[in-house]
């Protein structure tokens, strides 16, 4: 039994082992990927309910690695969080998504928001402020056409600076969503005095809404947070809309946006362009 349990071991540690190396291998390959500027930003549209036209674009980072290809976010942010890059990294896609948001206003009609995810360790960074004002002078864009998305912990976790931070950013113009509302720990208390504009309502929330079942669990959660955002006025986008049924419910709900499937996958700047004409 005790040589057994040895092999047991052996066989998982060599799984582990690999999965491990190949992460170390992804990490260490970060810093001359991002020198030799591998990573590149998708834009998926975001739209008003119910009339489905074009307010904002999320940005979303890709990697075009030369051996594994393209690598979604979900594999390499982790790691950029881990090694600090990701305070690079982060520059380099809010520099790229508001000089892209720059050349979409200059054609002129409606310019829609750019939002960017940032991380917690950006968010900590001294300097934050200064690097985002810098950007947005050097790629002619104005604060109001950049909203900054945050998770909840990466909004609750942080007290003091960073949050001043974040409010700094709020007086020069730039707006704050909350991402993936609802799956972390809300403290709702504190919402109220955060300098935030908006709620991103988690794709979660948004695979069981159905119109054969107006008061489902996940519909009656749904006008929850609408109500509460809508109290504390602030708008709520949708995110992971597949279906235009789902679009109907949050739209009898009430939910300001939506972004989804249902109206574009994540894809290059021109086809952004098409929206605006
Ligand atoms: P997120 O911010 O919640 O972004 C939404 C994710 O949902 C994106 O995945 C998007 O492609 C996907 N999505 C959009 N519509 C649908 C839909 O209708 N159905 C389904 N099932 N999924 C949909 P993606 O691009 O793989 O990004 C994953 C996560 O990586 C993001 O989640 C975000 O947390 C993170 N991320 C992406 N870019 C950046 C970045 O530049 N900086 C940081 N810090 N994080 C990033
Ligand atoms: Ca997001
Ligand atoms: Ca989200």
């Amino acid at each position: 039994a005790k040589a057994d349990g040895k092999n047991r071991w052996a066989c998982y540690d060599a799984e582990r082992n690999a999965r491990e190396v190949a992460r170390i291998a992804l990490s260490a390959a970060m810093p001359a990927a991002l020198e030799r500027d591998e990573f590149y930003v998708e834009y998926q549209p975001i739209v008003r309910l119910p009339e489905g036209t074009l307010t904002g674009v999320e940005a979303l980072v890709r990697w075009a690695h030369p051996e594994f290809g393209r690598l979604g976010p979900d594999r390499f942010i982790g790691l950029a969080e881990e090694t600090g890059l990701i305070v690079q990294l982060g520059r380099s896609v809010l520099a790229k998504a508001c000089a892209q948001a720059a050349e979409w206003a200059a054609l002129g009609g409606v310019a829609p928001v750019v939002s960017v995810n940032l991380a917690a360790r950006q968010v900590e960074e001294p300097g934050l402020v200064e690097d985002i004002a810098r950007i947005l002078r050097e790629a002619g864009l104005p604060p109001t056409s950049l909203q900054l998305e945050l998770t909840e912990s990466a909004i609750m976790g942080t007290t003091g600076e960073p949050l001043d931070a974040l409010r700094e950013l709020v007086d020069l113009g730039v707006c704050v969503a909350i991402d993936d509302f609802g799956t972390g720990y809300s403290n709702l208390a504190y919402l109220r005095h955060l300098p935030v504009h908006a709620l991103k309502i988690a794709g979660s929330f948004v695979v069981g809404l159905r119109a054969d079942e107006p008061d489902s669990v996940d519909a009656q959660i749904v006008r929850a947070l609408v109500s509460l955002a809508h109290t504390l006025g602030l708008g709520v986008i949708a995110e992971g809309v597949e279906t235009r049924d789902q679009a109907e419910r949050l739209s009898d709900i009430g939910c300001d946006s939506a972004q989804g499937w249902l109206y574009a996958k994540p894809g290059p700047p021109e086809e952004i362009v098409r929206w605006l004409v």
